[in-house]
C-alpha cells in the first residue's frame, strides 16, 4: 500500500490461505465442518488476514457430496495420469483439477506464500491423504491442490502446523519489511 505522503511504499500484510472448513464452514463431503479451535487462528481471523478455500466447492461439486479419493498420486493427476473417484468409480478428476486452479489463483491474487490446509484431504493433504481404497485409511501423500500449490513456491501446513505456520509467516513478514 503506497503511503501517498513520504513516497515510500509498505506491503500490505500478507494473507494466508486455509481450508474453509477448519474455520468452521460446513464445506466437507458430509455436510460438516472440521473447525479448529486455535487462538493463533483466531487471531488471523480477526486481523483479516486468513483467505478460505475450499477447492472441491470452488471446484464445482456440491454439499454434501460423494467422498473422492485419489488412484495414485496427486503429482499425476496433475499431470494426468491418476484420476480422483468416487466409490463408484466415477471420475471427478476435473472438479479437483478446478478446484486447485482457483485456490492458486486466489494465491496469486493476493500475493499469498503459505497456506494452512486439512490433512488428509484428496485436495488439501499435505503430509497424508486417504490411500484410494474408500476404507478410512491414511497413506503418505498430499492432495491436488497442496501439490499445485507447492509446484507454485507456496509453503503448505497443515492445521497440525500451525505453529510452524506462525513461525514461517512471522520470518517471512520480516523479511519484507
Ligand atoms: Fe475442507 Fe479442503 Fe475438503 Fe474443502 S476440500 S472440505 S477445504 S479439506
Amino acid at each position: 500500500m503506497k503511503t501517498g505522503l513520504t513516497g515510500s511504499v509498505a506491503e500490505s500484510p500478507s494473507k494466508i490461505l486455509i481450508s474453509a472448513c477448519l474455520l468452521g464452514q460446513p464445506v466437507r463431503y458430509d455436510g460438516q465442518s472440521k473447525h479448529v479451535d486455535n487462538a493463533t487462528l483466531e487471531l488471523w481471523k480477526n486481523e483479516g488476514i486468513l483467505v478460505p478455500v475450499c477447492p472441491e466447492v470452488s471446484g464445482g461439486l456440491p454439499v454434501p457430496r460423494p467422498a473422492g479419493e485419489i488412484q495414485g498420486t496427486a503429482a499425476d493427476v496433475l499431470t494426468g495420469v491418476a484420476q480422483v473417484t468416487t466409490a463408484k468409480n466415477e471420475d471427478i478428476t476435473r472438479f479437483y483439477l478446478c478446484g486447485a486452479q482457483h485456490a492458486l489463483s486466489l494465491c496469486l491474487q493476493h500475493n499469498i506464500r503459505i497456506a494452512i490446509l486439512k490433512e488428509n484431504s484428496p485436495s488439501c493433504g499435505s503430509t497424508t491423504v486417504t490411500d484410494g481404497s474408500f476404507s478410512h485409511k491414511f497413506i503418505p501423500g498430499e492432495g491436488v491442490t497442496t501439490r499445485m500449490l507447492r509446484q507454485n513456491g507456496i509453503r503448505v501446513f497443515s492445521e497440525n502446523e500451525i505453529s510452524e505456520a506462525k513461525t514461517y509467516f512471522d520470518s517471512s513478514a520480516e523479511t519484507n519489511t
